[in-house]
Parts: C-alpha cells; structure tokens; sequence
C-alpha cells in the first residue's frame, strides 16, 4: 500500500512538471522590438530584434492598400495618407523613423521565414465586412505563398476578418482582440483564443478559468507595467504582449524559475 501511494505521488509529480513549464507565461514583443537604437515599430529591423532577444512572438499590423497590396504599419494614415484608400505607389517611398521603407506583408513575411519567432499578425479592420473578409484572403494567400503557415498566427478586432481567417486557415491559431465576446462565444466561433486588453481582463476575472476550461489561449495586450506583468502571469495569461520585452522576459523567468 504505501509503495503504492508513492508510486502514485511520483507519478503525479512526473505529469505535474510538463504541465506546468507549459503554463508559464510567454512574451510577444509589441510591433516587434522597437525601444532600442536603430529600431522602429513595425520594421523589419524590430522583427529581427525581437527575435535576437527571443521572444515568444513578434506582433506586427496589417493593412491592404486599395491596390491590394499588404503592409505593414499601425496607424491607419501615414503622414496624413489614408494607406487603405491609397495605391501602394503613393506610400512605398516613405521612411519609418528609422529610415525603412514601410515593409510590404511580402518582404516581412520573406524575414520572418528566416527566424525563429512567431509572427504574430495583426490583421487591421477594413472599411466594410467585405473588405474585411477580402483582407483576410490576402493576408492567407500571403502566408501560403512565403510558406510561415506554421509560424503565423492570426489576431484581429474585426470579426468578419477574423471569421474568414478561421475558415481559410483552419489549422492556424487565431485570436480576437475586441475585448467584447467571451471565451464560450469565441470557442462557439472557432477562435484559438482570446487576445484582450489588460482592463477587459479585470472587469471580467473569470474568463481567465473560463477561456483555461475550453482549451482557449489567452494574451493580453498592451502590459508596460511590471507589476501587472508579474500579476497577469501568475493568474494564468499564455501570453504576454508587450513594449517592454526584455524586461517582461526576465520577470516571467523569476516568476517560474
Ligand atoms: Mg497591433
């Protein structure tokens, strides 16, 4: 009997360990790493930074230009240009703060083949659910074609967009980012998880348990803050994203170690 019993501990022990190394928080660098000389949100160079440092994933905005030719960049104006109304003709010659050109889906993805880190793509929302849907295909077409289907995963705040991500790249992870359905109405949809704002997180403390019961990842978005970092890992995020990379890095370690 007490053989038994310590056989049975052991055991548990044995299956305990991998479980929780796999629950340890991991970090995605925000547009990638970008706080440090030489680099520039949502640059090519940040994509290698972040990958130099590490990092779980790299994040990275997409938007289509009328053309449909997908970039890379957040905001939805560049110097006062809408780049979805716009030829990609009219935005290709300007600078990041760092002097790239904006990067093309196609350039960065074609980077991103080459690294290790995830590329975490943030499909940006369009002017109509069929445009949204429309840049779902491209941004799927896109990802077939560089051949990063295993290295991309998909988050959004647009639904259409995200529900047409899902359809067509039916083995890919895809997130939502909108902060406003919860974890069993994203399950019911086909999400991978939930991607949400630290706030979305405190108002709503049992999705963590929630989103945990139904097999869903949950990131959340954007923690500068160490202490809320330190919090968030020890209540159970997946994911960290974040402007502050390295630091998220070492205090996820300390936590765990
Ligand atoms: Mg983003």
């Amino acid at each position: 009997m007490k053989n038994k019993a310590f056989y049975l501990l052991l055991l548990s022990l044995l299956i305990s360990l991998p479980i929780s190394a796999k629950e340890k928080a991991q970090v995605i660098a925000h547009r990638g790493y970008w706080k440090t000389e030489g680099s520039a949100q949502n640059s090519i160079k940040a994509l290698q930074l972040a990958d130099d440092i590490n990092v779980y994933g790299s994040e990275f905005d997409v938007h289509i230009t009328a053309d449909n030719v997908a970039v890379v960049f957040h905001d939805n104006e560049v110097l006062g240009i809408p780049i979805q109304s716009v030829n990609y003709i009219d935005i290709m010659e300007l600078n990041l703060p760092n002097k790239e050109k904006i990067p093309t889906l196609n350039a960065y993805l074609t980077k991103g083949r080459l690294l290790k880190t995830k590329l975490i793509f943030e499909l940006k929302a369009h002017a109509t659910p069929e445009r949204n849907r429309e840049a779902a295909r491209i941004s799927v077409d896109m990802v077939n074609k560089i051949g990063v289907q295993d290295q991309t995963e998909y988050i959004t705040f647009d639904l259409d967009a995200g529900k047409e991500l899902i359809r067509l790249a039916p083995n890919a992870q895809v997130a939502y980012l909108n902060g406003d359905l919860s974890p069993a109405q994203l399950k019911e949809l086909g999400f991978t998880g939930l991607d949400y704002h630290h706030n979305v997180m405190k108002e709503h403390p049992e999705w963590f348990k929630e989103a945990k019961d139904l097999g869903l990842t949950i990131n959340i978005w954007t923690v500068n803050d160490p202490l809320l970092i330190k919090e968030l890992a020890k209540k159970g995020a997946d994911f960290i994203t974040t402007d502050i990379p390295v630091e998220a890095q070492e205090i996820v370690s300390q936590l765990t170690d």
